[in-house]
């Protein structure tokens, strides 16, 4: 089997943020080292996973409850929380070779460890920002799911984070129309 392309960008992003999970038990995946390298090879960068450290796994948390703050702000805010981030990180543009073409790399190097994460998760969050697309961000309405995601339909219609989530809010509408019909008429 292929390994799969590695998540970049805004997918990275809510990867990580959506490590909070209310549908899991714990609604928290990210508890200790080995759910961190799990996490890391999940999103594809095994390298980061076999380097990331023990002590990573605090600031991990930290940076994902950042930009969950961030995503959950007014953009003021939000700007003001991704540029701590970046600024805090060793972020430095670099081209890099892609399948079609060049890519912008905002490094560390990914096969150094975690610490790539910061500005791999943050620079794409700012880049929503600055061409107004911040708004397409939002957050699971099927409760008490509230995983975040990014609504890239051109009516901007995207409610849910998933198929599932969709799926399940669905059949519960339609148990509650069964038995509105099933109850005695009050009127
Ligand atoms: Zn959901």
């Amino acid at each position: 089997m292929a390994p799969r392309p590695p998540l970049t960008g805004v997918d990275l992003a809510l990867g990580l943020i959506n490590t909070v999970d209310q549908l899991d038990t714990p609604p928290d995946f990210l508890v200790d080292h080995a759910r961190l390298q799990r996490f890391f090879v999940w999103a594809g960068y095994p390298a980061a996973a076999e380097r990331c450290r023990p002590d990573d796994l605090p600031w991990v948390v930290a940076l994902r409850d950042r930009l969950a703050a961030a995503i959950d702000a007014d953009e003021a805010r939000a700007a003001t929380i991704l540029n701590e981030v970046v600024g805090a990180s060793r972020a430095a543009p670099a081209l890099e070779r892609a399948t079609h073409g060049w890519t912008i790399w905002y490094g560390p190097p990914h096969d150094e460890g975690a610490a790539f994460l910061a500005a791999a998760t943050a620079v794409p969050l700012m880049q929503l920002l600055a061409t107004g697309d911040w708004g397409r961000l939002g957050r699971c309405a099927a409760s008490p799911c509230c995983c975040v995601y990014i609504d890239r339909s051109r009516n901007r219609s995207r409610r849910y984070c998933c198929q599932l989530c969709a799926n399940r809010v669905s059949q519960a509408a339609a148990r509650r129309r069964r038995r509105s019909e099933a109850a005695p008429d009050a009127g």
